[in-house]
């Protein structure tokens, strides 16, 4: 503990933001350059180093973070750079983009504003990059194992890194043209820019990971064939199956599913596209779906130019606290503002863009095939069924569903091709120790958990790793942070 008054002293301060104006012209990460560092210390000296840190239990990784929090206010950044990589491939992916379910578990957030440790984690990520402190790290000596690692998302990833680094040969296929899965093509840029992931992936690419971009495994290649010429196989395939919204003209042109829509927005940042085919420029756009993609799809909308945005979500609004049912140290549902409402609300004047309990009934046609409004009522608490006489409707010209998603895009060859079991809510069935199907398959991520955060991604591609290096030679020195059955903590 670098500084036992910093709790009581110092108050807690995140990282600044740059002013919406600035940031909405431009596709760059939303946060202050510079502004973290002259911070970040005193922040990391709130840590009350806890005996029993429920920061750790929080976290699915079971990052050490009153080690690092210590080091950080003693400014000693290459080993909390050491502390944060012995349980995290990349914490500049969860330093960016977790929504710290470690802050709700801090003891800090029984009755104060926990430890920014998303920010600390993002600060020493940082620090490790410019000061060199990332490097490749090759295997000593290899196993003469071959591995195909199915998708390069996180938990691919993280599963991949682990088991170059273990000494075994690795090849990662990847059906889309470039590796990062959700990284890549989901999450947009100004949450977290691409240039982070391409780092990561040439320090991979240095250690002996090898990338095969553009096979779909199941179509493009025989799931079982590719078995047969590897020793093992780890399935990290996401959980791509976008929900649906089954309403009266769900068919009209202009409604399109969000990753349909994040998918393009990412394209042009790539350089691939000079515009998005379904820019939201000077249009009136809903967005149906409360979570983070749709909050995504909102930044995206306002970086495009959008004329008028609303957010619809079924649930009630949140309160500002936990509620009873939801108490410490359990990831509370509280109403938030991230930087993209905050966006949106000085786009329209000061108002919330978030419309709560609300239930799309149906869309209405303009006479040519197109979109001209979303009819909604308010949606009953609990039941979600539309409440009488609270109808109206939103001028729509754009509309993106943002339901979340039922489980892996079922390609059915390859779940044929491998004997693979699915479970009742469409995810590749596995056991705790994330083994399926045939000997030397596992699967990871989103894949097998259901749509999820980058933080089990990672932890899951850890975990299955070890899993698949324990099949291959009996015994691994591989960390093992969950087990496949592990839930976060919810109420
Ligand atoms: P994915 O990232 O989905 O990667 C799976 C990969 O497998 C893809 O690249 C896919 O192309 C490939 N693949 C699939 N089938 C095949 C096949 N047959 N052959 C070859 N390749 C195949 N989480 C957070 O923690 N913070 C956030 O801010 C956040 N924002 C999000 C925003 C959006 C818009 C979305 C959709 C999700 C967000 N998430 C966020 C969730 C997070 O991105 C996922 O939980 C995480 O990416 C899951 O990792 P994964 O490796 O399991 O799967």
């Amino acid at each position: 503990m670098a500084d036992p008054w910093g709790f009581l002293n110092t108050p807690r301060r995140s990282w600044p933001l740059r002013p919406v104006p600035e940031r909405v012209a431009d596709w760059r990460e939303v946060h202050l350059p510079g502004g973290l560092l002259p911070i970040v210390s005193a922040q990391a000296g709130r840590c009350m180093d806890c005996g029993i840190p429920f920061c750790h239990l929080s976290c699915p990784l079971g990052n050490l973070i009153p080690d690092w929090n210590t080091l950080v206010a003693l400014e000693d950044w290459e080993a909390a750079s050491e502390r944060l990589h012995a349980t995290n491939n990349f914490p500049e992916f969860t330093g960016y983009l977790c929504p710290a379910p470690c802050e709700s578990g801090c003891v800090l957030a029984i009755n104060a504003d926990p430890v920014t440790i998303k920010n600390i984690e993002a600060a020493i990520a940082d620090q490790a990059w410019e000061h060199g402190w990332v490097r490749p790290l090759p295997p000593e000596r290899h196993s003469g194992r071959t591995v195909a690692v199915i998708g390069s998302g996180p938990a691919g990833l993280a599963g991949a890194q682990q088991l170059t680094r273990a000494g075994h040969t690795v090849s990662v296929y990847e059906r889309a043209d470039r590796p990062g899965g959700l990284l890549r093509y989901g999450i947009p840029s100004f949450k977290m820019e691409k240039f982070q992931l391409d780092r990561r992936l040439d320090q991979m690419r240095a250690e002996g990971t090898v990338f095969h971009t553009g096979v779909e495994v199941g179509t493009d290649v025989d799931a079982a064939d590719l078995l047969g010429r590897h020793d093992a196989m780890l399935l990290a395939v996401g959980a791509a199956a976008m929900r649906e919204l089954p309403v009266p003209g769900r068919e009209l042109a202009g409604i399109h599913q969000a990753m349909e829509y994040l998918v393009d927005a990412n394209r042009v940042q790539q350089g691939d596209l000079s515009r998005s085919p379904l820019s939201a420029e000077g249009k009136a756009v809903v967005i149906v779906g409360g979570g983070d993609t749709g909050a995504d799809c909102l930044g995206t909308a306002l970086r495009q130019n959008v004329a008028s945005v609303v957010q619809l979500d079924i649930k009630p609004e949140p309160g500002a606290d936990r509620s009873p049912n939801e108490p410490w140290p359990v990831h509370p549902r509280i109403y938030q503002v991230s930087p993209a409402h905050e966006e949106g609300r000085q786009h329209e004047c000061g108002r919330d863009v978030r419309q709560f309990s609300a239930a799309t009934v149906r869309f209405e046609d303009d006479g040519r095939g197109r979109v001209k409004a979303l009819c909604l009522t308010d949606a009953e608490a609990g039941t979600r069924r539309p409440v009488p006489g609270t109808g109206r409707s939103i001028p729509a010209q754009l509309v993106l569903l943002a339901l979340g998603f039922s489980g892996p895009e079922h390609d059915a060859d390859l779940v044929a091709q491998l004997g693979l079991g699915v479970t009742a809510a469409g995810t590749l069935a596995r056991d705790p120790g994330f083994a399926a199907g045939p000997p030397g398959v596992f699967v990871a991520g989103d894949a097998g958990r259901g749509q999820s955060l980058v933080v089990w991604a990672i932890a899951e591609g850890r975990a299955a790793a070890a899993a698949a290096d324990r099949y291959l030679n009996g015994a691994t020195p591989l960390p093992t942070p969950i087990t496949a059955t592990d839930r976060p903590l919810t109420p």
